[in-house]
């Protein structure tokens, strides 16, 4: 008998075999490839790590990541840069996810609604998710509520399932900082999750519709939403980037052409 060796997995199957792969898979609700063992049989070679296995733990990875569906399409290679600052973003981004671990600081992204900043933050997410990184993403008014409902009266304490991700994620984003309504106990929540980060250096990316200067008196700063010390912190943990340019949805390139 012929002794059975570990191929290489070098490359991917043509896709008209993944297609009868998959099929064969939906009929029986088993792989047909490896038969639910999660080792490929290389006629005359060896074996390797099934197809199947592979995408399973991709998806895993992202679902563990938390990235909202409606975000699902957005990658790099979905990006389109309008402006320079669009480009500037993109290119540290890019950067950033394939020199991560060796970055010391993470991103801030500001701007208006609509320029792409969560759309790059996810990218970022996803890229370091393939690399194998763990990585979550909070919508931060969201994670707000979450800490808020696991909050026990008794212990005075949140539980730990909630935070122990935001602290220990690898990279974490930060979706939308400065929305929610400033009171002392978002304040201090704020600060408590993003001193930590800061204290175990860990990367954190976060997006914020305010911004440092307004033109008109009336708007508020990023500043005014989260405090000065806060502030402060941000720009020592993170790269400062501002992204102009109108909201995408709207604008002239995405609007179909009326007939
Ligand atoms: P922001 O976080 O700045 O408010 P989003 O990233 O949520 O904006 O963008 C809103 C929508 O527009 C998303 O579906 C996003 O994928 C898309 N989008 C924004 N900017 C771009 C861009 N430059 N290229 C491709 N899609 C974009």
């Amino acid at each position: 008998m012929k002794p059975l060796y570990v191929v290489p997995d070098t490359s991917d199957p043509p896709e008209d075999a993944m297609l009868q792969q998959e099929e064969k898979r939906a009929e029986s609700g088993v792989c047909g490839i490896c038969f639910g063992t999660g080792m490929e049989l290389v006629e005359g070679k060896g074996v390797r790590r099934c197809q199947c296995r592979k995408q399973a733990s991709h998806t895993r990875l992202i679902e563990t990541a938390r990235i909202p569906r409606r975000y699902e399409a957005c990658h790099f290679h979905s990006y389109k840069p309008m402006n320079p600052s669009q480009e500037r973003a993109f290119s540290y981004a890019s950067r950033l996810t394939m020199d991560y671990p060796a970055v010391d600081k993470g991103l801030l992204l500001m701007g208006s609604v609509g320029v792409g900043k969560t759309h790059l933050a996810v990218s970022i997410l996803k890229g370091l998710v393939e690399r194998g990184f763990s990585c979550r993403f909070y919508e931060f008014g969201g994670l707000l509520k979450e800490i808020q409902n696991s909050y026990n009266p008794v212990s005075q304490t949140s539980e730990l399932k909630v935070l122990e991700p935001v602290f220990n994620s690898d990279i974490l984003v930060l979706d939308e900082i400065g929305t929610s309504k400033p009171t002392d106990w978002v304040r201090d929540t704020m600060a408590h999750v993003i001193n930590t980060r800061y204290n175990d250096k860990k990367l954190t990316i976060f997006t914020t519709n305010y911004l440092d200067r307004v033109a008109n008196q009336r708007d508020e700063t990023l500043e005014d939403r989260i405090g000065v010390r806060l502030r402060s912190r941000l720009f020592e943990m993170s790269k400062t980037l501002v992204m102009k340019g109108e909201d995408f949805r709207r604008s002239f390139d995405n609007i179909a052409p009326l007939n």
